[in-house]
């Protein structure tokens, strides 16, 4: 087994089966991928629309593409015939174009809404604030996206229990949206929260998804 095969294996072994593993194959080379892939894995994860374009036409068609990254109104088009998930939808533009280019191609397009948990201003999300109005807004509409949960990154940092505090912020709106809007729908049932570096605390706090990167090929240059 190589290198990139056990650290999956293990990271299989020490998850729940119920969460998804999304290995974060972002800026690696296409033999790492093709590593992964024969060592069982069928989820990958990637930050730009045409390193996954290309990496997606170059392996074989079982694999789920996660697009993880910030997403520019103007790929949607582009990512959309080869995004199985789309985690981080940060605003209604964004999930408007994403509506109109998948009714276009007679898709329903699965997505996550992006909840800004961490202390950092830069990054992307709604606020939790703001998520009730934001979902208001939302039903009703936007018939060609299949919204399927929420996706968070807590702050940077190796402060657990801040860390802990935010994936509850990201898991209590996730409960209470879920009550409000979808009740009904089972749909409505993911978590995407955890990266290589708290991992274990997102399972622990609810996650239904993690998206491991360096953990399982390695740093990125
Ligand atoms: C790069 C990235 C990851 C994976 O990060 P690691 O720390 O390498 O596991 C997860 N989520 C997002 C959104 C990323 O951009």
């Amino acid at each position: 087994m190589s290198d990139i095969q056990k650290a999956i294996q293990s990271l299989k072994n020490s998850i729940p089966q119920e969460v998804a593993l999304i290995a974060v194959s972002k800026t690696k080379p296409i033999e790492d991928l093709k590593d992964a892939y024969q060592g069982g894995q069928r989820i990958f994860g990637e930050n730009r629309v045409a390193e996954m374009i290309e990496k997606s036409e170059k392996l074989p068609s079982d694999i789920e593409w996660h697009f993880i990254g910030h997403l520019q109104r103007k790929k949607v088009k582009s990512l959309l015939p080869h995004a199985s998930l789309i985690h981080a939808v940060d605003s209604l533009k964004l999930l408007e174009e994403i509506n109109k280019r998948a009714e276009q191609i007679e898709k329903v397009q699965p997505v996550l809404i992006q909840v800004h948990i961490a202390e950092e201003s830069a990054k992307y999300g709604f606020s939790p604030d703001e998520l009730e109005s934001v979902f208001e807004k939302i039903q009703g509409n936007y018939e060609a996206v299949q919204i399927k949960g929420l996706m968070g990154m807590a702050t940077f940092t190796d402060d657990k229990a801040k860390i802990r505090a935010e994936f509850k912020v990201l898991k209590n709106a996730f409960d209470l949206i879920k009550d409000k809007f979808y009740a009904e729908d089972d749909g409505f049932s993911e978590i995407s929260m955890g990266m290589s570096g708290d991992y274990e605390i997102a399972i622990k706090e609810g996650s239904t998804m993690v998206r491991i990167g360096s953990s399982i090929f390695g740093k990125r240059n």
